[in-house]
C-alpha cells in the first residue's frame, strides 16, 4: 500500500483538487454511500497516492440494480418524452464541456496520459458524443410493414428501450469509453450501473455528479467503483440486468459471456486488437510517418486501435524505420500533468512489467531494436517508445496484445501487396488497419480486403461519433457510436391490428 501522498495533486487546478478532496462513495439512487473497505488510486508518474475510492461488492451492485430497475419501470424517467430525455443528455454535453478542464485533469494524474490528449481528445470527443446521441432521442422510429401474407392485420414496429444495462469499462480512456455507453443508453431511455476499471475510477465518479446537476432522475445513472472479479463479474452475471455492454481485455470478454448466459442478457463487446499497417512504396511519408507514430504511441500504446504492427514494401524500409526511430526518439516523455508532454506514463507498475517483458522476449526471439526498449526515469511507469524490426509472424510480440508503446516491423517484397494483406490480417483479432500509398485503387483494394472494423487510408486513428466502431473476430461483438450504438440499446416489437373485415 502506498502511503505518500502524490506531489502532482498540487499542479491541478483548484475543480480537479476539490473533487479529489470530496472522497466519494458509490453512488446509487441518486445517493452517495460511503464504504469502509477501498481501494487506492495512484499516480503512474510517481506510485505515490492520489485517492481511494470504495471497494464496492455484490452486494451493492443488486442495491443499483434494483435501483436502477425501479427508474426503467417506474416514475418520471420512464414517463418522460423523447424529447425531454433528448435535452437532458444534451445538457449532460454541456456540462462535460463546461468542466472540460477539470474530467481532462482528473484523467491525467489518474491513468497518466498527457493533458492536452485528455482535454482534445477523451474529452472533446465525449461532449460532441453526448450531443450526437442526444440528437437520437427524438428519431426512434418504427415502421409500418405491408405483410407479406393474405392477412386481417395492419402491422408496424416499436423501438424500445432495451431496459437496465451495466456496462464495464477499461482504464485506458476511462471517461471516453463510459460516454460511448452512457450515452446511447442515456439517448434510448435505458438505466444504468457503470463501473469503471479499479485502476482509473476518478471520472467516472466526477461524471456521476454532472449527471445528478444535468436533472436526470434519481436511479436512472449508478456507479459502482470495484474489481473486475468481485463487483464487475456480479454485474456481468446479474439476473435483473437486460444487457451488458463491455469494453476490455479478449480475455475477460470471455468471461463476461459466461457470466451473461444465465439470463441470456444482450452483449455487446469491445475487445483487444494487434491493428496493422501497411506503407507501399508509393507513399507520402511526410504523411505516413507521422501517421503511424501516433497509430502506435499515442495514449503510449494503450489504444485499443494501436496500429501496433507495420508491413513495409522493403524498397523504403530503412528510410521508414530510420525516420519513424527519430520521430520516437523526439517525443516528450513526462508526467501527464505537463502540457508539453507527450508521452506519459503507462497506467501501472504491473503494465510497464508486462510491456517490458514482451521487449524483452521480442529481442530474445530475434527481433532487432531499432530505438527505446528501457524504463524512462527514476520513477514512476514510464517506458520508452520501442520500435523492434526484423520480426516474424510466430513471434509472441507480433501474435499478442502488448498495450504499450511497442512498435513490431516486418517488411514484403516489392509489388507484392498480396503478401503484405495476408500477413496483415493474420490474427485473432480485427479491429482497425490502416494502408499508406498514392495509388487510389490499391488503397481501396486493400481497404476492402483488411479484415478490420476501422481501415484508415493514409491515416491511422479513424474515429467519429457518427462512426460504427468495433471489432472483427476476436476484437468484439457489435458497433459502437452512430445508428448502430442505437441498436444495441434498443428492441423491435412487431405489432398487429386486427382490421374488421
Ligand atoms: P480488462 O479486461 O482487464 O478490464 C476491463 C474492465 O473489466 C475493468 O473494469 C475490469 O475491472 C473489468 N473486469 C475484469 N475482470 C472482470 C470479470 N471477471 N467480470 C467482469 N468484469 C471484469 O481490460 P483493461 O486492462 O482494463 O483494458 C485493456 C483492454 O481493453 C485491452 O485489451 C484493450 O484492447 C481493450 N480495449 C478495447 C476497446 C475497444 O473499443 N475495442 C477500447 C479500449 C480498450
Amino acid at each position: 500500500m502506498t502511503t505518500a501522498t502524490s506531489p502532482n495533486i498540487a499542479r491541478l487546478g483548484d475543480a480537479a483538487r476539490q473533487f479529489i478532496a470530496r472522497s466519494r462513495g458509490l453512488y446509487i439512487d441518486g445517493a452517495w454511500h460511503q464504504r469502509d473497505e477501498r481501494i487506492e488510486v495512484t499516480d503512474p508518474a510517481n506510485g505515490a497516492n492520489i485517492t481511494s475510492v470504495a471497494r464496492g461488492r455484490a452486494a451493492d451492485v443488486d442495491l443499483a440494480v434494483a435501483a436502477a430497475r425501479r427508474a426503467f419501470d417506474e416514475g418520471l424517467w420512464a414517463m418522460m418524452t423523447p424529447s425531454e430525455r433528448g435535452k437532458l443528455v444534451w445538457r449532460l454535453g454541456d456540462l462535460v464541456e463546461r468542466h472540460a478542464d477539470e474530467i481532462a485533469e482528473l484523467e491525467a494524474i489518474d491513468n497518466g496520459k498527457p493533458v492536452t490528449d485528455a482535454r482534445w481528445g477523451d474529452v472533446a470527443f465525449s461532449h460532441e458524443l453526448l450531443r450526437y446521441m442526444a440528437g437520437w432521442s427524438t428519431k426512434l422510429t418504427g415502421e409500418t410493414i405491408p405483410l407479406s401474407q393474405p392477412s386481417p392485420f395492419h402491422a408496424y414496429t416499436l423501438r424500445q428501450s432495451v431496459g437496465v444495462c451495466a456496462q464495464i469499462v477499461p482504464w485506458n480512456f476511462s471517461f471516453m469509453m463510459a460516454i460511448w455507453k452512457v450515452a446511447p443508453a442515456l439517448a434510448t431511455g435505458c438505466t444504468i450501473v457503470l463501473k469503471p476499471a479499479e485502476q482509473t475510477p476518478l471520472t467516472a465518479l466526477r461524471l456521476a455528479e454532472l449527471v445528478e446537476e444535468a436533472g436526470f432522475p434519481k436511479g436512472v445513472f449508478n456507479v459502482i467503483t470495484g474489481y473486475g472479479e468481485e463487483a464487475g463479474a456480479a454485474l456481468a452475471g446479474h439476473e435483473d440486468v437486460d444487457k451488458v455492454a463491455f469494453t476490455g481485455s479478449t480475455e475477460v470478454g470471455k468471461k463476461i459471456l459466461e457470466a451473461a448466459k444465465g439470463n441470456l442478457k444482450k452483449v455487446s463487446l469491445e475487445l483487444g486488437g494487434k491493428s496493422p499497417m501497411i506503407v507501399l512504396a508509393d507513399a507520402d511519408l511526410d504523411v505516413a510517418i507521422p501517421a503511424i507514430a501516433s497509430g502506435i504511441f499515442y495514449n503510449m500504446g494503450q489504444t485499443c486501435t494501436a496500429g501496433s504492427r507495420l508491413y513495409v514494401e522493403d524498397s523504403i524500409a530503412d528510410q521508414v524505420h530510420s525516420a519513424l526511430a527519430q520521430h520516437a526518439k523526439d517525443l516528450r516523455i513526462g508526467p501527464g500533468l505537463d502540457p508539453d508532454t507527450q508521452i506519459g506514463p503507462l497506467v501501472s507498475a504491473e503494465q510497464r512489467d508486462k510491456v517490458l517483458g514482451y521487449v524483452a522476449s521480442g529481442i530474445a526471439e530475434g527481433a532487432r531494436l531499432l530505438c527505446g526498449g528501457q524504463r524512462s526515469g527514476g520513477e514512476g511507469y514510464f517506458v520508452q517508445p520501442t520500435i523492434l524490426a526484423d520480426t516474424t509472424s510466430d513471434m509472441a510480440v507480433v501474435r499478442e496484445e502488448i498495450f504499450g508503446p511497442v512498435l513490431v516491423t516486418a517488411t514484403f517484397k516489392a509489388g507484392d501487396v498480396a503478401s503484405a494483406v495476408k500477413e496483415a490480417n493474420d490474427s485473432i483479432y480485427g479491429l482497425a488497419g490502416s494502408v499508406f500509398t498514392r495509388d487510389i485503387d490499391k488503397a481501396h483494394m486493400i481497404a476492402a480486403k483488411m479484415k478490420a472494423g476501422t481501415v484508415g487510408i493514409n491515416t491511422h486513428h479513424v474515429i467519429d461519433p457518427a462512426l460504427p466502431f468495433g471489432g472483427f473476430g476476436q476484437s468484439g461483438w457489435g458497433r459502437e457510436m452512430g445508428w448502430s450504438a442505437i441498436e444495441l440499446y434498443t428492441e423491435l416489437k412487431s405489432v398487429g391490428v386486427a382490421l374488421r373485415a
